[in-house]
């Protein structure tokens, strides 16, 4: 079948974005529910000459084990709250939402995905995944930490609108070219304790954690609080998509 011998040589990444999920009614069960990602993650993996597949959260951990084994990059996307148990502390914010099946599925897909040498990219939900997978902590409110101002950038957050200092020696540095630019975030919790291993590559005004990194021994596991998805044609969002899509190329270049 030489037509498909001809897709297997494409070098395209395949890169697996994590899903969301609703339901039908507030029980939150798992009657009826619905796994989803906003088209701006794809869109952006596509853009940047990757091929985009969702992922669906589901209940055996031998298929999430599978997934990672088929996966040139994992994109943990934004949503609602982490289980604040997955960083010992009690739930001190009543408005939060959470989905435990959710958190269970990306925790193990990022720690095995580290595992397996697979580039990882987090977007706002995903960096605070990231960096509880790893060891961190979050402040689970902003009102939780004197000092912090609103990272609340207006619907639909496509507009740069606070800026973050960028620390030299980092691949965000490196992205970036320049040590402050402006940025697109919308959450309520923040990053706290950084994970072992991970360096705080960006910093809002108020001095709060915007982008963390682990580039050691090969890794690559970059988290970004804002949303590069949400402002595409913004050079920074352009340069970390166009990285990870390199990383993840060529991990699928070097044959694993
Ligand atoms: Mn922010």
């Amino acid at each position: 079948m030489r037509s498909e011998r001809n897709v297997d040589r494409l070098p395209l990444p395949l890169v697996g974005i994590t899903c969301s999920r609703k339901w039908d009614d507030a029980a939150c069960d798992d009657g009826r529910s619905f796994d989803y990602a906003k088209r701006e993650y794809y869109r952006q993996i596509e853009a940047h000459g990757g091929i985009p597949i969702l992922l669906p959260n589901v209940d055996r951990e031998e298929t999430l084990v599978s997934f990672l084994s088929r996966l040139d990059g994992l994109l943990l996307t934004g949503g609602d709250d982490i289980d604040p148990s997955w960083y010992n502390e009690e739930n001190r914010f009543a408005k939060s939402v959470i989905d435990p099946k959710r958190d269970r599925v990306e925790i193990l897909l990022a720690r095995q995905a580290c595992e397996h040498g697979l580039p990882v990219l987090g977007i706002c939900r995903g960096i605070q995944l990231m960096n509880v997978a790893f060891g961190g902590s979050l402040h689970q409110d902003v009102s939780l930490r004197p000092g912090t101002g609103s990272h609340q950038v207006d619907e639909p957050y496509v507009y740069l609108q606070h800026p973050v200092n960028i620390a030299r020696d980092t691949r965000m540095f490196h992205l970036a070219g320049t040590e402050m630019a402006q940025v697109n975030s919308r959450h309520h919790q923040i990053l706290d304790r950084i994970a072992p291993g991970f360096t705080a590559s960006a910093t809002a005004a108020d001095g709060v954690v915007e982008a963390i990194e682990n580039l050691d021994g090969g890794r690559y596991l970059l988290g970004v609080q804002w949303h590069p998805e949400m402002a595409p044609s913004d050079p920074l969002s352009i340069a970390v998509f166009r990285d990870f899509l390199s990383a993840a190329a060529g991990r699928k270049l070097s044959g694993r």
